[in-house]
């Protein structure tokens, strides 16, 4: 089986991020996809660098405006005098209906969640190339391998159609489901992240094509506070094809597994021809996140899980952040997966 990863994904380095008015170093680093790919070589996965898919790929769920922002913003933004060469926002629209801005400063406003999301030198090419990734993945299932994970770094669950936040640009996990969507009639996407992934939800959620179904942390005081809660349950056609399970904060192995079989339950009644995992590690007990107990056992039993599933499936990373096991945790859920993935 393949991880499919691209060293220039590296490019981006974020160095801040703004969290309850302190500037912080940014946790969403390069070495994280050194330790993950080193943890899916460890487990037995052959590394591939992906083909250059061009724009189509993420042009089918994120608009041209958008996708025209992200791969120009920065060089415009130097421009600012006495601006940083970072692209932080700083005031936001309070509707989003009205004329879309033509300064800099405005745009990032516009399309920025958030303060979680800097933009730097080297930015773009990695944010691509991190799609890439999740097309090449998604490419190999549509075309018959069973399964592929695609170490997407940056990350992409909290990005919607045309608005990027905490830590996300390009929707990977949207960009592989929707590729899948070439081949199957449904598809369904399982975010297993300790953050419900409100873009993903956003791109998808009025549509009945493409079931949406999160296992987070409760979202009343936690990120991203505004989504992923119980009742968002879908809209015209996609009402009842969005599935919220937000659990409290510190769910542990065993708590966690009885809403694992509900999601389980969802799908299967779906009957998608393929699945996406968005698969973020930051449920771990020591994430710096802090924000569920999953054990590293823990992530192999849900990977086992998942892998009963039965269905032709693309993995692809979000978050989960520097810490000890991180590494292990990417081993074990791969091992628990693989030995237990069957179609
Ligand atoms: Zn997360």
């Amino acid at each position: 089986m393949k991880v499919v990863f691209d060293p220039e994904q590296k490019r981006h380095y974020p160095r801040h991020f703004l969290v309850n008015g302190v500037v912080e170093s940014n946790p969403e680093v390069p070495e994280r996809a050194d330790r993950l790919l080193a943890a899916a070589r460890q487990a037995g996965l052959e590394h591939v660098v992906p083909a250059d898919h061009g724009l189509v790929p993420i042009s089918a769920v994120h608009t041209p405006e958008y996708i025209a922002f992200l791969s120009t913003i920065h060089e415009r933004w130097l421009r600012i005098e006495g601006g940083s060469d970072e692209v932080v926002p700083g005031i936001h629209p309070d509707r989003r209906d009205g004329a879309y801005p033509l300064s800099a400063v405005a745009q990032a406003g516009y399309h920025m969640a958030d303060g979680a999301c800097p933009l730097a030198a080297g930015s773009w090419a990695a944010i691509k190339r991190s799609a890439d990734a999740a097309a090449e993945a998604a490419l190999m299932v549509r075309d018959g391998t069973a399964w592929a994970y695609a170490l997407s770094r940056p990350p992409g669950h909290h990005a919607f159609a045309d608005m990027a936040g905490g830590f996300c640009y390009l929707n990977n996990s949207g960009v592989a489901a929707q590729m899948l969507r070439g081949k199957h009639a449904r598809v369904a996407i399982l975010d297993v992240d300790v953050h419900h992934g409100n873009g993903t939800q956003g791109l998808f959620y009025k549509r009945p094509d493409i079931l949406t179904v999160s296992i987070h942390a409760d979202p009343v005081r936690f990120y991203p506070f505004f989504w992923g809660h119980a009742d968002e349950r879908g809209a015209g056609a996609g009402l009842g094809y969005n599935y919220n399970l937000p659990l409290p904060r510190g769910t542990d192995d065993e708590a966690y597994m009885p809403a694992l079989a509900a999601a389980r339950r969802r799908i299967e009644a779906f009957a998608p021809g393929a699945l996406v995992v968005a698969l973020g590690l930051d449920a771990y007990k020591d994430d710096p996140q802090g924000g569920f107990a999953i054990t590293t056992d823990g992530f192999g039993r849900i990977g086992e899980m998942i892998g009963r599933f039965g269905l032709p499936t693309v993995l692809v990373q979000e978050g989960g952040y520097l810490c000890d096991a991180l590494g292990a945790n990417l081993t074990r859920f791969l091992q628990g997966f693989g030995a237990s993935h069957t179609l």
